[in-house]
């Protein structure tokens, strides 16, 4: 898959990719293919021929349907609505690490915890967990992405120590519900 257009710049303006853990991003194409040429030189592997192209595959998992050759399943309507309400839980205090880890973890076993928007492989998990005072990233945040109920990123929602009611859809072991059914 790749974008419709070689020469397109992707929504938001940043082109980003991520190699066994390590992300590169830059708002040139003409950089991130260095980027992306050096990344694979350092986990000594062979520089793609065509870096862009690798760019290109992998940006288009979260991008919205239309831009690239193939429908994504996102719209741009449904990213910039999860990056609203995500964003709205950035001025809250947020919870201890102990509290953050043990509902990340129900989380991540949860089936609402969707992958329509994969935030550590796009970059956004950095956004998320730079804007939210303390918090440090943590190997499960790796496989947290997008709580389906709230449409809000689940590593920023588990942050914030009181996201408020949990909204309708939420599993009964939504550690959201806890306390709050009975
Ligand atoms: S419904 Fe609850 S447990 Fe499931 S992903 Fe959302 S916040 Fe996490």
């Amino acid at each position: 898959m790749r974008f419709q257009s070689r020469h397109a710049t992707p929504p938001g303006g940043v082109y980003f990719f991520a190699l066994d853990g390590d992300f590169v991003e830059s708002r040139s194409s003409a950089t991130i293919c260095l980027l992306v040429k050096d990344l694979y030189r350092k986990q000594g592997r062979q520089p793609p021929f065509d870096p862009l192209s690798v760019v290109m595959t992998h940006m288009c998992k979260s991008m919205p349907d239309g831009f690239c050759t193939e429908p994504t399943g996102m719209t741009g309507a449904n990213v910039s609505t999860i990056k609203e309400r995500t964003r709205a839980l950035f001025r809250l205090p947020i919870a201890e690490p102990v509290v953050i880890r043990e509902r990340l973890h129900v989380c991540l076993a949860c089936p609402e915890n969707s992958r329509s928007v994969c935030p550590a492989c796009s970059g956004l998990l950095d956004w998320v967990l730079s804007h939210m005072s303390s918090r440090t990233r943590i190997p499960a945040d790796e496989f947290a992405y997008v709580c389906g109920p709230a449409q809000v990123f689940v590593s920023a929602l588990v942050t914030a120590e009181d996201p408020g009611p949990p909204p309708d859809g939420c599993p009964e072991t939504c550690w959201r519900c806890y306390g709050k059914r009975n």
